[in-house]
């Protein structure tokens, strides 16, 4: 092993970019990028991700990074006349401690999101909880990104005058620089409901029939229709916008660009329009081309007419630098360019000024929002229900006092799993970025306390209610899942046989594969541009529930106290109404003087997971690092993988990096370089 030592070093330098504390990326066989007339990248959901994954290799690439890769694929299309465009499609706050540590919030953001050069941007639901937050995009993210933020249905009380404006324009006509395509964008939002009284949501079906969008529509020197926004693709507002347009349009080539559901996935509308939708976190950078469209033409390109059938092509990036040097055909010297140095090193501060590797403890082993059934030991809504509420809240003064409660809190309140190891400040707000606290109601009777849940979880009116005003209590993935069934996993299923459609070229490879995106979507199995064996994905409930002082399967109190997340404060009144139990705001209280969930199990996890400085000797001690290490990763095989790839006939479109960064990746991941190199 020591002679690859010395032409390994610049790997392990600044040359290769990404956060300092990031993970190496592991080498896997990889799918080309569909290059083609007209190309896209697109992100979505970023939740303050800026830093990227700094405990997943497969997702270790930073805002940096990816402005150094749209510069390459930039001179890519001017180099071969082709064009380019980035799109954005909203929720780029609330989920990560850079923006949702920092006081105050957003301090870091909208400077690091401007550094990129995004073509079309809008508005996500998280922008608008808040009037602080829908008051920055006002400020900050409209101005920066003037032009090319658009709020096709979206108005704001204009802090300035108090006047309703729309937050910016309603659409945007413009033609590409190369080869002189003309497009009209529009970029919406999904009928959301529970936006700040600041903001006005139009429902996308009345949008549909304002004037201003039939008579744009009437345009016939339109040689693409691009709708981007933050919708879910296969939702009934985007169908609307599809039949409309279609209706005035019957030949013009639409292609859509969704978000909020925090998944990959493409659809088809029709032969001439599709939909593409980009995951989440800055886990993927969605890739997307068209062939054969029209153009204006441009003083060097003459105008073309539209072929007879169009190519739409897409590729879901694992946003790490292993994939990114790959597709930009650079390596660790030629890849980082100066601004994208600079904006990782901008990020590296931030991280660095709100102290977000200050360790709390130590998690004994993996907790997973999705990737487990609830209720199972590794399930992170168990340890909730049966360790972190039961233990903090019988702290409480009513519960020492020999009191009895009920907590009740949503499951799209947990943001993300955590790791086997280090639990930092940073993962604190990976798991719970939000401010809202617990609050509860005295003494409720505990016939009705107790029914809440079923009322909140399952079929009915409350649940009805939820589903007509889109206020929905799961994490987002769960939400996408309702309406792609093919999602979920079964118990005890293995996750390599589940196999819905056609044979993929590599199945015979993938027990050599690591886990990761394995996605299914209207054009087949071919989208991920990495290689991965099946992640599972199970469902989980809308709320979890906790009993505090008493045992629920033993004992059934006369009164309790019923303790649940603000953020579900109206639906659990709701449920009470409807079990005849009339209560108001005025009968609620903030548990623990308002503390946030947050610093609830921030608490818990120092108490509980503090092995170092733990009073307790006999608690086990625990590696002083497990990134990347531990984790259910596994390390492929290198070798054997590529030359499989390389010899298989069915293999021609996957390309297998292979060369030094594979074998710098082997090296890293090696004992030595655990020995060689600093922690
Ligand atoms: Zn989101
Ligand atoms: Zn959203």
């Amino acid at each position: 092993m020591m002679h690859l030592l010395l032409p390994l070093v610049p790997f392990l330098g600044t040359a290769l970019c990404a956060q300092p504390s990031a993970p190496t990326p592991i080498a896997a066989p990889l799918r080309e990028l569909p290059w083609a007339q007209l190309n896209f990248l697109h992100t979505t959901d970023i939740h303050g991700w800026w830093g990227g994954h700094l405990q997943e290799p497969s997702y270790s690439a930073d805002w940096g990074d990816y402005i150094s890769f749209a510069k390459h694929l930039h001179d890519k299309a001017d180099a071969d006349g082709s064009d380019l465009l980035l799109v954005d499609t909203g929720d780029r706050i609330e989920g990560n401690a850079i923006y949702d540590s920092s006081k105050p919030r957003g301090k870091f953001t909208y400077e690091i999101a401007k550094e990129q050069r995004i073509d079309l941007i809008c508005s996500g639901n998280h922008e608008l909880y808040k009037k602080t937050s829908s008051d920055g995009e006002f400020y900050h993210t409209v101005p920066d990104f003037k032009g090319n933020y658009i709020a096709s249905n979206l108005d704001i009380y204009n802090p300035k005058t108090g006047k309703l404006q729309p937050l910016a324009p309603l659409y945007k006509k413009f033609t590409t620089k190369n080869q002189g395509i003309r497009i009209l964008a529009f970029g919406f939002i999904f009928d959301f409901t529970m936006n700040a009284n600041n903001t006005v949501i139009h429902k996308v079906a009345d949008t549909m029939k304002e004037d201003w969008f039939q008579e744009v529509l009437q345009e016939r020197d339109v040689d693409l229709i691009l709708v981007f926004g933050h919708v879910d693709i296969r939702s009934v507002e985007y169908a609307t916008i599809f039949s409309t347009i279609r209706g005035l349009q019957p030949f013009t080539p639409i292609q859509f660009f969704g978000g909020h559901s925090h998944i990959r996935d493409y659809k088809r509308f029709d032969s001439k329009s599709v939909a593409l939708e980009s995951g989440r976190y800055m886990e993927t950078l969605g890739f997307m081309s068209i062939d054969g469209l029209s153009s204006g033409g441009t003083k060097k390109q003459v105008a073309v007419s539209q072929t007879p059938k169009l190519t739409f092509s897409r590729r879901y990036i694992d946003n790490n630098l292993f994939s990114l040097h790959h597709h930009s055909n650079k390596d660790g010297n030629s890849f980082p360019t100066k601004h994208g140095l600079n904006v990782s090193g901008q990020i590296d501060e931030a991280r660095k000024s709100l102290g977000l590797s200050k360790r709390y403890g130590c998690a004994p082993h993996d907790l997973w929002v999705n990737r487990r059934p609830y209720p199972h030991k590794e399930s992170i809504f168990s340890w909730l229900e049966e360790q972190v509420f039961p233990q903090s809240v019988a702290q409480s003064s009513r519960i020492v006092d020999g009191g009895k409660a009920i907590v009740i809190t949503n499951t799209g309140g947990i943001r993300f799993d955590i790791f086997k190891g280090s639990f930092t400040k940073d993962t604190t707000f990976l798991v719970s970025p939000f401010t809202s606290g617990l609050r509860y109601i005295k003494d409720v009777p505990y016939k009705a306390a107790s029914r809440v849940i079923k009322l909140l979880n399952n079929e009915g009116p409350i649940a009805d209610m939820m589903s007509e005003q889109n206020a929905y209590l799961q994490p987002a993935e769960q939400i996408a899942a309702k309406y792609r069934p093919q999602m979920y996993s079964h118990l005890g299923q293995d996750s390599f046989v589940h196999d819905l459609h056609a044979q993929s070229p590599i199945s015979a490879q993938h027990d050599r594969l690591f886990p990761g995106y394995t996605t299914r979507d209207d054009a087949g199995e071919d989208g991920d541009d990495t290689l991965h064996s099946e992640i599972q994905f199970y469902n989980v409930p809308n709320c979890i529930q906790a009993s505090v002082g008493f045992d629920a399967k033993k004992d059934t109190p006369e009164n309790v106290d019923l303790i649940y997340n603000e953020f579900i404060e109206k639906w659990v009144i709701l449920a009470l109404e409807y079990l005849d139990e009339k209560y108001g705001e005025e009968d609620t209280h903030a548990y623990l003087d308002g503390k946030s969930f947050t610093d609830i199990m921030t608490d818990w996890v120092k108490e509980h997971w503090d092995f170092v400085n733990a009073a307790n000797p006999h608690k086990p001690t625990m590696p002083p690092k497990t990134i990347s290490k531990g984790r259910t990763l596994q390390e492929p095989s290198f070798a054997r993988t590529t030359v499989q790839a390389l010899t298989s006939s069915d293999n021609r479109p996957i390309i297998t990096a292979i060369g030094m960064f594979a074998i710098g990746v082997t090296f890293l991941h090696s004992s030595w370089a655990e020995i060689l190199l600093p922690a």
